[in-house]
């Protein structure tokens, strides 16, 4: 088996896979069931996806309840009484039952290619923010997750919407030059002190993005504490605007599971 390993294993693999999926008919991206077309879900779990439409906190993303009463800025109540350092974000899913396996699978288990699927909701979600943006950012990860995974699912996810809105990816913008712990049993008080200073721009690169409107993308946003060191490091570099779109989001009926595993910020 060691022929198959390294790059020319990798480009054997990958042309195996490509050939398989000629001949084999295409799969549900979430169950493995039969569908009709490639990168698509079937129709059982499409039912369990739930978009996030109007109305949502404009700064925040977070779905509310139609009766809600928005503030002038159409923002929700937590964002009013303590405003997150970015303008506006954008989800494309509830981070639930019915997303999780599609952004976890992304996150862990190799399939890349969900990471298509959900850049067609988010293009849809953020086309807003898209239209004015510059450029797109990955949320960055360490390089010691960077070698157990092989791959930076936001990086993943920036370049397929980028694909799709025609907004160039930037995708080492932003360094995490040091490793944090998992921050779901933190305080928020705690989580803030543990990334300060744990995301920074990569020196060369402040110049490309100074006076820029960037989109951060990141797979799940949860506390928001991994985005707003993000958003802090950018804004400081004189970066004018950053806005946030992410696969799916945590609402506040699902913030209380914060301490599950899978929710973790890293
Ligand atoms: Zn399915
Ligand atoms: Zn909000």
């Amino acid at each position: 088996m060691t022929l198959l390993t390294g790059r020319f294993g990798r480009a054997i693999r990958a042309t195996g896979r490509f050939a398989l999926d000629l001949v084999l008919p295409p799969t549900c991206s979430s169950c493995g069931e039969e569908v009709d077309q490639p990168h698509s879900l079937c129709p059982a779990c499409f039912v369990r996806m739930h978009p996030i439409g109007e109305p949502r906190c404009d700064q925040c993303g977070v779905p509310l309840p139609a009766s809600t009463h928005l503030g002038r800025d159409a923002r929700c109540v937590s964002c009013e009484l303590h405003p997150p350092p970015w303008s506006k974000a954008r989800a494309a899913y509830v981070y639930d039952e019915g997303s999780r396996d599609l952004i976890l699978s992304l996150k862990y288990a190799d399939r890349t290619q969900n990471a298509i699927i959900l850049a067609r909701q988010m293009n849809r979600a953020g086309r807003d923010i898209l239209e004015r943006a510059d450029w797109l950012i990955p949320v960055p990860v360490h390089w010691r997750r960077l070698l157990e995974r092989k791959y930076n699912q936001a990086a993943l996810l920036a370049r397929a919407v980028s694909r799709l809105s025609s907004v160039p990816v930037f995708v080492d913008a932003l360094q995490r030059p040091r490793a944090t712990s998992r921050l779901a049993s933190f305080s928020a008080e705690e989580r803030a002190k543990e990334m300060q200073d744990a995301i920074r721009i990569r020196p060369r690169n402040a110049e490309t993005i100074r006076g820029k409107r960037v989109v951060l993308v990141d797979d799940i946003l949860t506390t928001g504490s991994t985005a707003a060191a993000c958003t802090q490091a950018l804004l400081s570099a004189g970066v004018e605007t950053v806005c946030l779109l992410a696969a799916a989001r945590t609402t506040p009926d699902t913030h209380d599971d914060i301490s599950r595993p899978d929710l973790s910020e890293d």
